[in-house]
């Protein structure tokens, strides 16, 4: 299910999958970047499985103090100042030189995700192109937005609404996409004219470095973007100082809460923005009459790839009682045919779990929920494997916990109780990604109409959101809003001017 070399084949020759249009195909219809190279060009899945196998530095950069991370704030605001009033052409250009290079140094950048992110090379691919598309988008974006809009007015008066940047953003990364949501943030914040201090996630710090330094190769100032590898003391300096004019973060929903209240602890510092994409539990509901084969297609995929580590992952299957007992089955089928095994492997459809912490919260979660667990798929013995599992519960409310993993669980919905169930999905005050698998429009309209979700995929899978055509974020505990990668995110990292002059 997982394992179609077709499919990975066209994803490594990038061409454009059947259902997913492309951004970079949107902007570069010859797929020559601007520096005249062809992505195609940039290795056959043999070629880069050989690459897979040599080896590779992977020293962790080093850590930094607060009194580093002081000074480094100090000297982005002076650098600030000539950044903010280049022009926005010119930044523009340098995150479109960025993709190019990140293009050019692809395999690298593959290497490292395999080895210090547990991706496998399917997701590492996906990850590489979608931080690319994340620079080119928002590239043409600003160069769109930034421009001053001339506005209607009094006879004798000329009004001028202008963006401009904010100062200097934290941009805090996820391990689970050490590059392109890294990348996304800091790209965003970059191109509005804005300074970053970029904290990637503990877990993932070496990815975080490589791309930095391409960026610098790019033409962005050192001082413009600074790299501040370290834990969560760091990053708790980082949002405490009063220097810090916004703040751009993907991670966990109680670090959002944290990071939402030390920015407003100190009664002298100005009101500034949090951008928060969280977690969700999110849920996919299926009707009597969904396609099953599609139906189990879409769960693996939401479910398992990337062992489930994904804020978008489906954490919840909501199943029409009539088709639950064949569905179940199939499923089992599926899981069956997995293959998971070190992510190295070209094969690889699920590979361990990111570290040992979240091995063990997975692994004792599995273990108090025995009696519930359907299907628990078989594992290497050695490694950080955590099982694709599918975990029966009675109701909606009984799953109140992300599980940040290869966990599914189902419940049973009875015909009519499709409002009531799209209540109780909507009452876990998440709101990131819901999908529904019906053949009557109707039904997915009304799915469409009543679900509180940042992302809602009906009859595909609820994973994979492609920059520039589904903007990606949630609501409620999920997150504070801007889409990344659509065409409202940008707006965040600036304030807007008006400047009214009598003529
Ligand atoms: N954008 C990703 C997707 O659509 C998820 C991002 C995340 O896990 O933070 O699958």
């Amino acid at each position: 299910l997982l394992k179609d070399p077709v499919d990975r084949i066209i994803y490594i020759k990038g061409a454009r999958h059947p259902s997913i249009p492309l951004p970079c195909d949107l902007y570069q219809p010859e797929r020559l970047n601007s520096r005249g190279v062809h992505m195609d060009d940039a290795g056959t899945l043999d070629a880069l499985m050989s690459r897979m196998n040599q080896p590779i530095d992977l020293i962790a950069p080093q850590q930094i103090s607060t009194d580093t991370l002081s000074a480094m704030i100090a000297n982005a605001q002076k650098a600030f100042v000539p950044w903010s009033r280049m022009s926005v052409d010119n930044r523009a250009a340098i995150l479109e030189i960025w993709a190019d290079l990140l293009e050019e140094q692809r395999e690298t950048a593959l290497q490292i995700l395999v080895k210090e992110a547990n991706k496998n090379i399917f997701d590492a691919i996906n990850e590489v192109r979608e931080a690319v598309d994340f620079c080119r988008y928002y590239a043409a974006q600003a160069r769109e937005q930034m421009q001053d809009i001339i506005l209607p007015g009094p006879t004798g008066e000329q009004n001028i609404l202008r963006m401009d940047a904010r100062g200097i953003w934290a941009a805090i990364a996820p391990w689970n996409f050490p590059l392109a949501i890294f990348m996304g943030q800091i790209a965003a914040a970059l191109v509005t004219g804005n300074g970053v201090i970029a904290k990637p996630a503990p877990q993932t710090p070496i990815i975080g470095k490589f791309a930095v330094d391409l960026a610098y190769q790019a033409g962005v100032p050192k001082d413009v973007l600074q790299f501040a590898n370290g834990g969560a003391d760091l990053g708790k300096a980082l949002v405490e100082d009063a220097r810090i004019n916004g703040v751009v973060f993907t991670g966990s929903v109680p670090t959002a809460r944290h990071i939402a209240r030390s920015l407003l602890i100190d009664d002298n510092r100005p009101l500034v923005p949090l951008i928060a994409e969280t977690g969700g539990l999110n849920a996919m509901i299926v009707d009597s009459t969904a396609l099953p084969e599609q139906v189990v297609r879409d769960v693996i995929i939401s479910g398992f790839q990337s062992a489930g580590q994904r804020c978008s992952a489906l954490r919840l299957l909501a199943v029409q009682d009539d088709i639950y007992d064949n569905l179940v089955e199939m499923l089992c089928g599926a899981m069956d045919s997995l293959n998971i095994c070190m992510p190295d492997r070209a094969d690889c459809d699920v590979g361990p779990v990111i570290d040992k912490a979240s091995y063990d919260k997975l692994m004792g979660y599995l273990e108090t929920q025995k009696n519930n667990i359907i299907k628990s798929a078989n594992v290497p013995k050695n490694g950080l494997f955590v099982p694709p599992t599918l975990i029966a519960i009675d109701k909606v409310s009984d799953l109140q916990t992300e599980w940040f993993g290869p966990i599914i669980h189902i419940v049973k919905w009875r015909r009519g109780g499709m409002d009531a169930l799209i209540a109780q999905i909507n009452n876990s005050g998440f709101g990131l990604t819901m999908g529904v698998h019906s053949r009557i429009a109707r039904v997915t309209q009304r799915v469409e109409a009543q679900a509180r979700v940042g992302n809602l995929y009906v009859n595909r899978s609820i994973i994979g959101a492609v920059v520039g055509s589904q903007p990606f974020g949630g609501e409620g505990h999920s997150g504070t809003g801007p889409k990344a990668g659509g065409p409202h995110y940008l707006s965040r990292f600036c304030v807007e001017r008006t400047i009214s002059t009598d003529t």
